[in-house]
């Protein structure tokens, strides 16, 4: 027998911004199917009008393409949402407000079936009797118990019935959940699972009032009529799956449906309940990939905007509830679809690690070259005034070359070596109270005279002399004339770095002085000594 060909799709409601969680999920969905040659769909289930948020969908999708996760099915190379069917994009319209008409015949089918009925139950009659349930300290169900008394087409005559489905708007489609019968279900993950009926209501498939399916009923067909062989989708689905699975066999379709495999939750950094936006506006980490700003005009930040490569985070994603069992820790992306296994995805939680985040962040940093972070960083230095026309490329590459170890982002660079590109304009007073004393003042006024004679090539007049050797060349000759006066090294180094720097630290005082120069190093001296007077 020729294995079917695998789909998945990841199926987000446009309500908000893409939780990482989401991103996670789609992630997930697209390794399966290319580990597997087959089709990764995307499909937008914006039947819940009410909960629709404009430019949702487009920060999907633009998020998912800046992670690298392109859908094979559902959405066009120019990121728009296909409306109409064509040779690549069969299933089209992807996005189910456009499938409307498709899914009342289906919930109809079911009601001629036994399957579904329908309710005219006001809203306000439900919330009456669920006030009533209450009082009595239960809870109101809408199900084998309860719906012989509702106001539905089992309980009504059949011309009051018709009477009722061609007069009013208000009346739905109801899923008749069987009394007592153990639904036996199958997750990916999770195992086997079983569930009596008597727990799950009897619900909404489809709305007279907005013509409208409700998810349930809108993902099942759906599911279907794309031939989709995997629903791989987050835990809070779990719930939903008797549901599914009833209306799958209700549909006639069981022998088709999917196979599912529902992914734990991401958690808070102490495993303490699901990571929210607070968690992450608490910690100061984002937890959206991109930036959103919602109609209140509140900001989220996004892991674009912190300055996290794409890279990184989704590496870091694909590890937060899945382990390649070795200790490997740095993916590329085609190298996850060569290993990624449903098998491997854990049933706990997956608890957020902020520093582990910047961990991948970083390592990604390393593996850039250092012309590529200077052209990252070029823009930087522009922001921040720096006119970037008085240093050649050269210059910030290998600056960035001395500084990436320290840093977990480019944006870090700045705070890292601003002074290479600004002479500092105060100095910190604990520094100067420590290392400014008398004595060494007038050590500093000596060096200043050397290192005016000194001859040494600097970044400016280096040449074809590799750096490495002009940075030696310089810590060997003023090192040399400190220890010759039998000077205090870390005194007289302090000094002088608070005089480049603004405080007693930063980067070797030899790679100071080839980057910025004789003459600057001069400069800064003499006014670092009419400062301290
Ligand atoms: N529209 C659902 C969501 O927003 C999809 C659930 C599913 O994948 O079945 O998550």
């Amino acid at each position: 027998m020729v294995e079917k060909k695998r789909r998945v799709r990841f199926a987000p409601s446009p309500t908000g911004p893409l939780h990482m969680g989401g991103v996670r999920t789609a992630l997930y969905n697209y390794l399966y199917a290319k580990q597997a040659g087959g089709d990764f769909i995307i499909r937008i289930e914006d039947t819940d009008s009410q909960r629709f948020v404009p430019g949702a969908e487009e920060y999907i999708i633009e998020a998912l393409n800046w992670c690298g996760i392109i859908p094979d099915e559902g959405v066009d190379t120019n990121g728009k949402v296909v409306e109409t069917p064509n040779e690549r994009h069969p299933h089209a319209p992807y996005r189910q407000s456009q499938r409307k008409p498709i899914y009342r015949a289906y919930a109809e089918k079911l009601i001629e079936n036994g399957y579904a009925y329908y309710a005219f139950d006001s809203a306000d009659e439900l919330d009456a009797k669920r006030k009533e349930a209450e009082a009595n300290k239960e809870t109101f169900i809408y199900n084998y118990k309860t719906r012989q008394e509702l106001k539905n087409s089992l309980t009504l005559p059949a011309d009051e019935v018709k009477n009722l489905l061609e007069t009013t708007t208000n009346w739905t489609i109801r899923f008749k959940n069987p009394e007592n019968e153990i639904v036996k279900m199958d997750d990916l993950i999770r195992g086997h699972i079983e569930v009596n009926t008597n727990t799950i209501d009897d619900k909404v498939l489809w709305k007279r009032a907005d013509e409208l399916p409700t998810y349930h009923l809108a993902n099942i067909v759906d599911d279907h009529l794309m031939e989709i062989t995997e629903v791989i989708r987050g835990e809070e689905w779990l719930p939903s799956l008797p549901l599914h699975y009833m209306l799958y066999k209700a549909f006639g379709w069981s022998d088709t449906q999917p196979r599912f495999a529902h992914l734990s939750l991401l958690l808070k950094p102490d495993g303490k309940g699901k990571l929210s936006k607070r968690d992450g506006d608490r910690l100061g980490f984002p937890v959206f990939p991109l930036k959103w700003v919602n109609a209140e005009g509140e900001v989220s930040r996004g892991y674009r905007e912190d300055g996290y490569y794409p890279q990184a985070f989704v590496n870091m994603l694909a590890l937060l509830g899945w382990n390649p069992g070795t200790e490997q820790e740095l993916f590329t992306i085609d190298e996850l679809v060569n290993i990624f296994s449903l098998e491997r995805v854990i049933k706990s939680g997956a608890r957020f690690n902020v520093e582990k985040a910047k961990w991948f962040n970083q390592e990604y940093l390393r593996k850039q070259t250092d012309s590529q972070l200077a052209q990252q960083f070029i823009p930087i230095l522009k922001e921040k005034g720096v006119d970037t026309d008085k240093y050649n490329e050269l210059f910030v590459e290998q600056l960035c070359s001395l500084i990436k170890e320290r840093a977990h982002f480019v944006a870090d660079f700045w705070d890292i070596c601003s002074y290479f590109f600004i002479a500092p304009v105060s100095y910190a007073e604990n520094d100067v109270k420590k290392f400014c004393t008398p004595e060494t003042m007038e050590i500093i006024s000596k060096v200043k005279e050397f290192i005016g004679n000194m001859d040494i090539k600097e970044f400016a007049t280096a040449g074809n002399t590799p750096k490495q050797e002009c940075v030696s060349d310089i810590e060997v000759k003023l090192t040399g004339y400190i220890k010759e006066n039998e000077w205090k090294m870390g005194a007289v180094m302090n000094t002088l770095r608070l005089f480049f720097v603004g405080q007693a630290k930063g980067l070797g005082i030899a790679d100071i002085i080839y980057f910025i120069g004789k003459e600057e190093v001069l400069r800064r001296i003499s006014a670092g000594e009419n400062a301290v007077k």
